[in-house]
């Protein structure tokens, strides 16, 4: 017969008091009766095995009725609502409700965000018929709508939803995985249940390798890419062989293996996107997964052509329109025939050879040989990363500002009582406006640092060009125009190179 695991959490709980008068079911025996229900799930829900994935306690006082003042006294609570929003399991194990907090308020809003995340509440004393998630939700649903809208001050029925809605966005927000673990990392949990994340070695090579080696450095189109890979052994994060849907996810997730929480990044509704450092290790640096999104827009649109060393490097300097190859070439006889470029608005008089245009970039490489030239090119560089810093610090304060008059107003509302509803929600709607914006910023500087940075590393960059050049030009050509493309712009006007850049 089939069996489907159930992942479950063991929730214990007693308060101090209680535990003084020796409980009739203390601590212990509580641990351990939830694990023996575990163990046993099968007698109760056949064709169904038990497995322990973390242990829950909280001794003291559960008189709270929000789940967020809970979070704050409880690591617990904590713990708890990050696994519920994580879906880390699928049981909720305890001894009865009342186990899951002292005020109906909180058990309510702990069930419903259970079952909003297919997770199942099984009190031992009053278990449900059935572990199907779907028919539990529609039988409780209405129950635990009504619940909530009685006993729940109307803002705190609005922030259950926003809860709901804005979740994984805030995750994204918070640095969090915005649904489950992707491939390229694994969770772990260390002795006391908190959860680390880190890299999946082996994944984590596939990803590098085929982004950075065969994307980036060789300049691969797609195609090159699935065939490389499959020939030489990789496969899929289910084992499965390469294809160019998988490679272009691959391409979709830079962000993430750079370290960035993203979320909303194709919203059709039009929700904000919402981008903030991540909580995990990243698998390649931000600067790569920059070169990798500009190298996907260098090459969107036009039917990527590896073949030519000068594609998609010069910009005519006229109407800076791009340069590309002329003409038709001859499949036939390639070695024949002499590479031209123009620029793409047909500006006049503007065509230069292949020839012309290595010859322009090769004295460029020469010239960077010299050490005194290239301190020139360094002495102008603009410094912006210590402004960018400061910004960055600046706006970090703001954040730390906007939570402590959050709590603050969460004090006032919640236990000294002087806030109306109307008053507390157009507070906590104003700062998680303010909030919002400050995000946005934070990620725009953070983007602009990582440039200002990259500029600033320019110094190896030109290290690299004057040492390794010549050879890089005289190699592969796919892979020399990647490289022209990583480190220069050169400008055409009429038949001739009119200036390089260094990027
Ligand atoms: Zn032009």
């Amino acid at each position: 017969m089939k069996q489907t695991t159930v992942r479950c959490v063991s929730w214990v709980a007693v308060s101090s008091d209680e535990q003084a008068r020796a409980d009739k079911e203390s601590l212990p025996e509580q641990k351990r009766l939830n694990l023996e229900f575990i163990e046993d799930l099968a007698k109760y829900y056949p064709g169904t095995q038990g497995v322990l994935v973390a242990e829950l306690e909280v001794i003291g006082s559960r008189s709270i009725i929000r789940l967020e003042e809970a979070i704050k006294a409880h690591d617990a609570y904590r713990r708890l609502d990050e696994m519920i929003r994580e879906r880390a399991f699928d049981l909720l194990v305890c001894r009865r409700r009342d186990r899951i907090g002292r005020e109906t308020a909180l058990i309510t809003t702990i069930e419903a965000l259970c079952l909003q995340a297919g997770i199942i509440v099984a009190p031992r004393s009053s278990l449900p018929h059935q572990l199907d998630v779907a028919a539990t939700r529609q039988n409780e649903g209405q129950r635990i709508v009504s619940l909530l809208e009685s006993h729940f001050a109307s803002a705190e029925i609005r922030e259950f939803l926003r809860r709901g809605r804005e979740g994984r966005a805030k995750r994204a927000k918070d640095g969090k995985f915005a649904s489950k673990i992707p491939w390229g990392w694994r969770a772990a949990y260390d002795e006391d249940g908190t959860r680390h994340i880190h890299i999946d070695t082996s994944a984590a090579a596939t990803i590098r390798y085929a982004l950075l080696t065969l994307y980036l450095e060789n300049g691969m189109p797609i195609r090159t890419i699935v065939d490389v890979l499959n020939q030489e052994g990789y496969r899929t994060q289910h084992g499965k062989l390469w294809t160019r849907a998988a490679v272009r996810n691959l391409l979709n997730r830079v962000e993430r293996y750079a370290g960035w929480a993203e979320f909303n990044t194709e919203s059709k509704r039009g929700a904000q996107y919402v981008r903030a450092e991540g909580k995990w290790p990243p698998i390649i640096t931000k600067e790569d997964a920059q070169a990798i999104q500009e190298e996907r827009t260098s090459r969107a649109g036009k039917s990527y052509n590896a073949e030519r060393l000068f594609s998609r490097t010069a910009t005519c300097e006229t109407c800076e329109g791009s340069i590309i190859v002329a003409g038709n070439v001859d499949s036939r006889r390639p070695h024949l025939v002499r590479v031209t470029y123009r620029c793409i608005n047909r500006c006049r008089g503007s065509h230069i050879t292949d020839e012309r245009m290595k010859e322009a970039l090769l004295d460029a490489i020469d010239w960077l040989t010299k050490q005194a030239n290239r301190e020139q090119v360094l002495r102008d560089l603009p410094n912006r990363t210590t402004t960018f810093q400061a910004q960055i610090a600046a706006a970090e304060r703001n954040l730390a500002d906007i939570k402590e008059q959050r709590d603050r107003a969460d004090h006032a509302y919640i236990v000294l009582a002087r806030l109306t509803d109307e008053n507390y929600t157009k507070i906590s709607d104003d700062l998680n406006a303010q909030e919002k914006a400050i995000a946005g910023q934070l990620a725009d500087l953070h983007s602009a640092l990582a440039d200002a940075e990259y500029e600033q590393n320019l110094r190896g960059r030109l290290d690299d060009i004057a040492s390794a050049g010549r050879a890089v030009l005289e190699g592969d050509t796919a892979t020399a125009n990647a490289w022209i493309r990583k480190h220069f712009r050169l400008y055409v006007a009429g038949n001739e190179v009119s200036r390089i850049e260094y990027l």
